[in-house]
C-alpha cells in the first residue's frame, strides 16, 4: 500500500489528509500544531510527533503549507524532508506559492534524487473536506502519473498543466481573472441599480447575455439572485480578501518577471490592497461590492 506523509494540517490540509486515509492510503501526518495532528488522528490518520517520523518510510510526501518560505524550509532545511526521505520519493506540494519558488524547489529536489510536483488547488475548505478540489499540476510526466491516484482521492478534477511551475502559473492566472471578473460584476450590478434595475432583473438579463460569468452565476456579489453566495450572509467567506490578495500579489510578481501586461490585474490588486488596509481581510472577496457602493 502506498505510504503517504502529509505535512500541513490547517484549514485545507486537515480535510485533504483525512480523505486520503478514507481512500485507503496509509497516511502519517505532521504539523507544528499538535492539536491539528490530534484532530486528524481521530479520523484514521497516523499521528507523527516529528517531521522525520512521517517522512522516513513514505513513498509520497504531500504538503499543504501557508507560503513558499514554509515549503522551502520544510523540504530543504537541514533535517527537512529531503534529508530524511527515501531516494525517489515523490513530493506533491499543494500549497499556493510563486512560480519561481516552485521551479526552484523542483530543481533542488531533482538534484537530490527526488521528483517534486507543484499541485496547487482551486476550491476552498468545503471542497477540501468534500474531496472535490481541482488540482493544477506542474512537473514531469512520470511524477504526474504517480501522483494522479493520490490527487484523485482529494479532488474531482486533476489537470497536468505542463512542466515545473505551470500548476502555479495556471492557478494565479485563473485567480487574477476571477478578481477582475468579480470587480467587473460588482460594477455592473451597482450601475444597473443606480439606473433603476433591481438585482434580480439585471441578473435574469445579464446571466443569459454576453456579460455572463462565474462571478455572476455561481457567486453573485449582489444579494438575492444566487442564494448560496456569500453576499446573502453579509459577505462572510467563502474566499477571503486576504487569500485573494495573496494570489494577486503572486500574479503581479509573475507578470513582472515574465514581462506580461496586466493593467486590470494591477488595478485589482490595488482595490484588494485598499480593502485589506481598511481592515477587511476577513471579508469574502465578493465584498468588494460594499466598497464599490461606498459602504466601506
Ligand atoms: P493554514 O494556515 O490554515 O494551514 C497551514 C498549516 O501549515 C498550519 O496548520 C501550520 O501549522 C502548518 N505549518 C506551517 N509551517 C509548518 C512546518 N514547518 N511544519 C509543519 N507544519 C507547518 O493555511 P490553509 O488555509 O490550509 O492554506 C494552505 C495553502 O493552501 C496556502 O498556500 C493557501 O494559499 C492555499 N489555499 C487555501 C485555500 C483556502 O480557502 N484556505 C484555497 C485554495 C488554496
Amino acid at each position: 500500500m502506498t505510504k503517504i506523509a502529509f505535512i500541513g494540517l490547517g484549514n485545507m490540509g486537515s480535510g485533504m489528509c483525512v480523505n486520503l486515509a478514507k481512500a485507503g492510503f496509509d497516511v502519517m501526518a505532521f504539523d507544528l500544531n499538535r492539536d491539528a495532528v490530534k484532530a486528524v488522528a481521530e479520523k484514521g490518520v497516523k499521528p507523527a510527533s516529528a517531521l522525520g517520523d512521517a517522512v522516513v518510510n513514505a513513498d509520497v510526501v504531500v504538503s499543504m503549507l501557508p507560503a513558499g518560505k514554509h515549503v522551502h524550509a520544510v523540504y530543504f532545511d537541514t533535517d527537512g524532508v529531503a534529508d530524511q526521505a527515501k531516494p525517489g520519493t515523490l513530493f506533491l506540494d499543494c500549497s499556493t506559492i510563486s512560480v519561481e519558488e516552485a521551479r526552484e524547489a523542483a530543481a533542488k529536489a531533482e538534484a537530490a534524487g527526488f521528483i517534486y510536483m507543484d499541485a496547487p488547488v482551486s476550491g476552498g475548505t468545503a471542497a477540501a473536506d468534500a474531496g472535490t478540489l481541482t488540482f493544477m499540476v506542474g512537473g514531469a510526466a512520470e511524477g504526474y502519473e504517480r501522483g494522479k491516484p493520490i490527487l484523485d482521492a482529494m479532488g474531482k478534477n486533476v489537470f497536468h498543466a505542463g512542466g515545473s511551475g505551470n500548476g502555479q502559473a495556471a492557478k494565479i492566472a485563473n485567480n487574477m481573472l476571477l478578481a477582475i471578473s468579480m470587480i467587473g460584476t460588482c460594477e455592473a450590478f451597482n450601475l444597473a441599480e443606480k439606473l433603476g434595475l433591481d438585482a434580480q432583473t439585471f441578473y435574469d438579463i445579464s446571466s443569459t447575455a454576453s456579460g455572463q460569468c462565474w462571478s455572476m452565476t455561481s457567486y453573485c456579489p449582489a444579494p438575492g439572485p444566487v442564494p448560496a453566495a456569500p453576499s446573502n450572509r453579509d459577505y462572510q467567506p467563502g474566499f477571503a480578501v486576504a487569500m485573494m490578495l495573496k494570489d494577486l500579489k503572486l500574479a503581479m510578481g509573475a507578470a513582472e518577471a515574465a514581462g506580461a501586461e496586466t493593467p486590470l490585474g494591477y488595478h485589482a490588486e490595488e482595490i484588494y490592497t485598499a480593502l485589506s488596509e481598511a481592515g477587511h481581510d476577513g471579508l469574502d472577496f465578493s465584498g468588494v461590492m460594499k466598497r464599490i457602493k461606498g459602504e466601506i
